[in-house]
């Protein structure tokens, strides 16, 4: 009943407005798109999301919670609240972790609300000259693994051999600059490893045995230069289970990063090359080891819609793409397995948001690890938590992520578990950095790393 009354209000404003020409002091969403308010009256402001929102759980402002955003997006489409800075803070604020959607009954799409609300922001707010300069940055470098290189092969290596980045680090000198600064340079690895600077995998690596499947494999653009080890080992985890395993040379990023900040053409142009990369190789399936990446890559079909050339080839490709542990425990896995050590492993498996609440992947990594022999799997509080990693979300949010990335450690090595399993490489990032600030010794291996050693008949180092 409100809602009728209070649309129909705003539109009898615009007609005044337009009538006598008045000026629009509340600005709201332009026509591109914005959030559907059909999904927006789907909510009924129970607030059960609440507890599940890692913005809210830190910040503790109704402005910070799904329902708030809600209600912002509602006011913003209705002319009644300006589309305004302080606004566009409350939607920065949120991680796109997709929490609130696991937990609300009423099955509200927020995913979509946000998505629709991140490109508005990117199209109509304007951002301080540093932020604008940083985000520039970092759409123009890490969705290009090569360009990441370049930067890094004598950047980084000097920087780190030189102690210069000790001396800056102990000196605090990037926060002096920017807080977003300081948290993108304490995410460097400590060493880059040397296959990070080549990519080994591409072409073919044949199944062992019978030939089962025929398996594309994406490389990240992240995680083939900061964690390498973990595709090495997702290759050779598919190929001992009797799949093919075809690496595209030409394969570029998969677009996760810009999409979930809005920047929707570049995600578009990095989409269509994905497709162009993998579609000539007739794959049954395309793997993904990252959950970030693999919930972007289903989303292909959405994401190219509107473009005629891709939106067919778009929906296949989508329908092909499997997060590797949700393919390998519905196939089964077929190789033997032996314990990683002499006595029992207890592991508590970390959940990724985009794999738990965006791809409804929670059971099979599980299954895959309970497998093993002698793994023991340990439940952490608030499992569905963000570590507060969520893309770049913990350059442009710092505070907030550091939170976050605290709680979670926390909640991990409560289980008492000697190893974390993780499977995505933000996260992965993310947990490591945070166990090293509380002085925490604790591997994170990917699931793959552990299939692959037991696989191999390899005992976990002391
Ligand atoms: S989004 Fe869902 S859970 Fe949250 S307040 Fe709205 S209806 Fe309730
Ligand atoms: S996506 Fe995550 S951070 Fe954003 S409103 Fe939902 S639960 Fe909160």
């Amino acid at each position: 009943m409100q809602t009728t009354d209070s649309s129909s209000r705003s539109d009898d404003r615009a007609v005044l407005r337009e009538k006598f020409a008045i000026p629009n002091l509340n600005p709201g969403f332009d026509k591109q798109n914005p959030p559907d308010s059909k999904v927006i009256d789907s909510c009924v402001h129970c607030g059960f999301c609440l507890p599940t929102c890692p913005s809210y759980r830190v910040l503790g402002k109704e402005m910070d919670s799904p329902r708030g955003r809600i209600y912002l997006m509602d006011g913003i489409n209705k002319g009644e609240v300006p589309f305004s800075e302080t606004a566009s803070q409350h939607f920065d604020t949120c991680l796109g972790c997709l929490a609130c959607v696991t937990a609300c009954p009423s099955g509200v799409r927020y995913d979509q609300l946000i998505e629709a609300t991140r490109s508005q922001v990117e199209r109509n707010q304007p951002r301080s000259f540093a932020e604008k300069a940083l985000r520039k940055l970092i759409f123009s470098l890490f969705p290009y693994p090569n360009r990441l290189r370049l930067l890094m092969w004598p950047t980084v290596g000097l920087y780190q051999k030189t102690g210069l980045q000790k001396r800056l680090r102990s000196l605090r000198m990037f926060k002096k600059i920017s807080p977003q600064l300081e948290a993108m340079e304490a995410l460097l690895p400590d060493q880059l490893p040397e296959k990070a600077f080549r990519d080994d995998l591409i072409g073919v690596t044949p199944a062992q045995g019978e030939t089962r499947y025929r398996v594309g494999m994406l490389l990240g653009c992240v995680q083939r230069l900061f964690n390498p080890d973990v595709n090495d080992a997702t290759a050779r985890v598919l190929a001992a289970n009797g799949c093919e395993v075809v690496v595209p040379a030409n394969q570029g990023c998969c677009g996760a990063l810009t999409h979930h900040q809005g920047q929707e053409e570049q995600t578009r142009q990095l989409a269509r090359q994905m497709i162009d990369a993998f579609e000539p190789h007739n794959l049954d399936f395309i793997a993904i080891n990252a959950s970030g990446c693999g919930h972007s890559l289903k989303e292909y079909g959405h994401i190219l819609a509107d473009d005629p050339a891709y939106a067919e080839r778009a929906k296949a490709f989508a329908a092909k793409v499997k997060d590797v542990q949700e393919f390998l425990a519905e196939v089964g896995l077929t190789a033997e397995m032996s314990a990683l050590q002499e006595e029992p492993l207890a592991i508590a498996y970390q959940d990724a948001c985009h794999m738990i609440h965006g791809q409804q992947i929670s059971v099979q990594p599980r299954q895959l690890l309970r497998q093993i022999p002698g793994v023991k799997l340990k439940e952490s509080m608030d499992a569905g938590l963000c570590c507060g990693s969520s893309g770049i979300y913990n350059i442009l949010q710092p505070e907030i992520a550091q939170e976050l990335g605290k709680k979670k450690v926390t909640n991990l090595t409560n289980t008492g578990a000697s190893l974390i399993a993780s499977a995505n490489i933000g996260c992965f990032v993310q947990i490591s950095k945070h166990l090293e600030l509380e002085g925490k010794v604790i591997p994170v291996l990917h699931p793959m790393q552990l299939l692959d050693m037991a696989i191999r008949g390899k005992k976990l180092s002391r």
